[in-house]
């Protein structure tokens, strides 16, 4: 607030003298610039680095203490790609993920999935149908041992 009531009277100040206006208009445009930086810099410093390249970072904050981001929870190397098959539990969703099983007999594959629990952040917030990936962490329950990293596919874009 403070700098804006700043801004004003400058641009007052430049009304009046008339003369130094384009002077004036550069200092304005480098204030915008260093918010700009130091926007930046804080942007930077509230989304932490986990470890795991990702090209869908959470555009929302979180206080949650569980969340990779925001929180103070590490992740470990082991993440999986799958399907949210389910959002009703609070701040828990269910992914399902497929995998092949050689049968040496027969010189097939079997489809199987796998499904497990994973840790849903207030940032990320996947909903059903959404294609999310995962990743390992500590025994965050009694059955979630995993939390969501990314939403690679939302369900609301197709
Ligand atoms: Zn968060």
């Amino acid at each position: 607030m403070v700098q804006t009531q700043k801004k004003d009277k400058s641009n007052n100040d430049s009304e009046i003298k008339g003369k130094k206006i384009n002077e004036i208009n550069n200092e304005n445009t480098n204030i915008v610039n260093t918010k700009q930086n130091k926007q930046n810099k804080v942007m930077s410093k509230v989304i932490k680095n986990i470890g795991i390249p990702i090209t869908n970072p959470p555009k929302n904050v979180c206080n949650d203490p569980k969340c990779p981001y925001h929180g103070s929870l590490k992740v470990r190397k082991k993440t999986y790609e799958g399907l949210v098959i389910s959002d009703k539990m609070d701040k828990t969703v269910t992914v399902r993920w497929q995998r092949l099983v050689k049968i040496k007999k027969y010189e097939r594959y079997e489809k199987r999935y796998s499904k497990v629990k994973a840790h849903n952040p207030p940032c990320i917030n996947a909903k059903l149908g959404d294609y999310v990936r995962i990743a390992e962490t500590r025994p965050l329950s009694k059955t979630k041992h995993f939390v969501v990293i990314e939403i690679l596919k939302s369900n609301e874009n197709k």
